[in-house]
């Protein structure tokens, strides 16, 4: 586009300035195909072989995003002068994000202001200034307008402050709510999940991972509990970042799960589930509608067996096997499908082939003085399992609700499911046939729903009393009045 001729720089400086404003100008640009560059002519000017420019073809200015609720909310305090906005400013000035849109923001925060009127009105260091302005006529500007609750309509227009030049910016418009609802029609009733609440215990990869996705299919209301913080070395596989490390996991997420949705309700809790921490979690579980327990370690996952059977809500267990060769999913319908502890009875192989994914954990399983290596798998690897986690408890929460999403339910009725990332040397899958090669053998890379039996007898969710009773030959009628004490836990 470079040109001596000091017509053509006028013409095309005047056509910028028109796309930048989103007006019609006295100029536009066209690609001339035959000349092979882009110039300026007058605007209506018909050329054959010439392409229009148009104002989203050239991206030539930075973006400033700012939120229709907050101009909503804060026209009415306008009118006595301006107002302040703080922006994050990423990329050298590239774009500029409203803060409060989100729950991060950048490291450098540009000071702006909002003022009602045509222009820009710097004042001080601020590096942004946005001016609103009523306007009757919405031809070809509608989106860089906003409805005001007073009916009337506002044309938003901004302006950076670089090097003492005022540079227009290009204005984005951020309805976040509606826009994510939006998305979300078609499969999920927009507004189905909104008054859900799932309990996230463990907010490892996988916990994380499915909080988040749940978050994105419009999970209204989470309680997190997990007592570790970030690491560096989790970073590699958690959704949060190395910006992030040495913060509590629970707030790493928390504030991810805003990133995603900014009306969802968090409640944090950076406890360990243990024996100790057993009365305090009891609450948790009877507000919760499912809970998804991502934990490493054995103790925890038959407290969670506890108290989730106790209050009668779903649980699902998640969890990789060693380096991630596979996984497997438990879903828990209290007496109606085996517990975790029936699980363990059924399948003990299944149930000790964990994931030594940090020191915590190989602490957890080495019972000898023998140390366990830490192994974790690849995040690629334990990304199946996490997903099929969260797509169980989107399930589990449509039960009763209208959606077609319910066609599932009858896929997956098994209680118990299992995936192999690859035929792992020295198991009993090392001689699986290659995923090219099986029609109706088993292989990789495809779940397989199994069948187990609940342990009618089983010490958690079974009738244990009626067991032992039976076993030893006692009348249980005859002890009707005698006080049989709580379950104690299994350890
Ligand atoms: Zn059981």
């Amino acid at each position: 586009m470079s040109t001596n001729d000091p017509q053509q720089q006028s013409m095309i400086r005047e056509a910028m300035k028109a796309i930048a404003e989103r007006r019609p100008g006295r100029t536009k640009l066209v690609y001339d195909k035959t000349k092979r560059t882009i110039v300026a002519v007058a605007q209506g000017a018909q050329i054959p072989k010439a392409l229009d420019i148009t104002a989203e073809d050239a991206d030539m200015f930075a973006v400033v995003s700012l939120s229709t609720a907050w101009l909503r909310e804060n026209i009415s305090r306008l009118s006595g002068g301006k107002l302040s906005i703080s922006l994050s400013s990423w990329d050298k000035g590239d774009a500029f994000t409203q803060r409060g849109l989100g729950a991060l923001s950048s490291d450098y925060i540009a000071e702006g202001s909002v003022s009602l009127g045509k222009t820009s009105a710097f004042s001080g260091d601020q590096s942004v200034s946005v001016a609103i302005d009523q306007v009757a006529d919405v031809r070809g500007v509608e989106r860089f307008t906003f409805l005001a609750p007073n009916g009337e309509r506002y044309l938003v227009k901004a302006w950076q402050k670089r090097a003492n030049e005022e540079e227009v910016l290009e204005v984005h418009l951020v309805d976040v709510l509606p826009a994510i609802e939006e998305r979300r029609k078609g499969l999920l009733e927009s507004s189905a999940l909104a008054d859900s609440t799932v309990l996230c215990i463990g907010l490892g990869t996988g916990g994380a991972y499915i909080a988040i996705e749940l978050a994105k299919c419009g999970v209204g209301n989470f309680i997190l509990v997990d007592p570790d913080r970030l690491s560096a070395g989790n970073v590699i596989r958690h959704p949060g970042g190395l910006s992030q490390v040495g913060r509590k996991k629970v707030n790493v997420v928390q504030d991810l799960l805003i990133e995603k949705n900014p009306d969802v309700k968090v409640s944090i809790h950076p406890i360990a589930t243990t024996v100790e921490s057993a009365e305090e979690m009891t609450p948790l579980f009877r507000a919760a509608d499912i809970v998804v327990c991502g934990t490493d370690n054995r103790p925890s996952k038959l407290i969670v067996n506890k108290l989730s059977v106790d209050a009668k809500i779903v649980a699902l267990y998640g969890g990789a096997f060693r380096r991630a060769y596979g996984g497997q999913v438990l879903r828990v319908r209290p007496r109606h499908s085996p517990c975790y502890q029936c699980f363990v009875s059924a399948m003990p192989e299944e149930a000790n082939d964990v994931e030594i994914a940090s020191d915590e954990a190989a602490a957890g399983i080495s019972y000898s003085d023998r140390p366990v290596p830490v192994e974790p798998g690849l995040s690629l690897d334990v990304l199946p399992i996490a997903n099929m986690l969260a797509k169980l408890a989107l399930l589990e929460l449509i039960r009763a609700k209208p959606s077609s999403l319910n066609v599932l339910q009858r896929d997956f009725e098994a209680p118990w499911y299992f995936w192999l990332n690859r035929p792992e040397a020295g198991t009993k899958y090392s001689s699986w046939p290659a995923l090219s090669e099986s029609i109706d053998e088993m292989t990789i890379h495809r779940w397989y729903g199994v069948d187990l039996p609940r342990d009618e007898n089983c010490s958690m969710c079974g009738d244990f009393i009626s067991a032992v009773a039976a076993e030893h030959g006692i009348d249980l009628q005859s002890l009707a009045n005698v006080q049989i004490p709580s379950k104690p836990l299994p350890f």
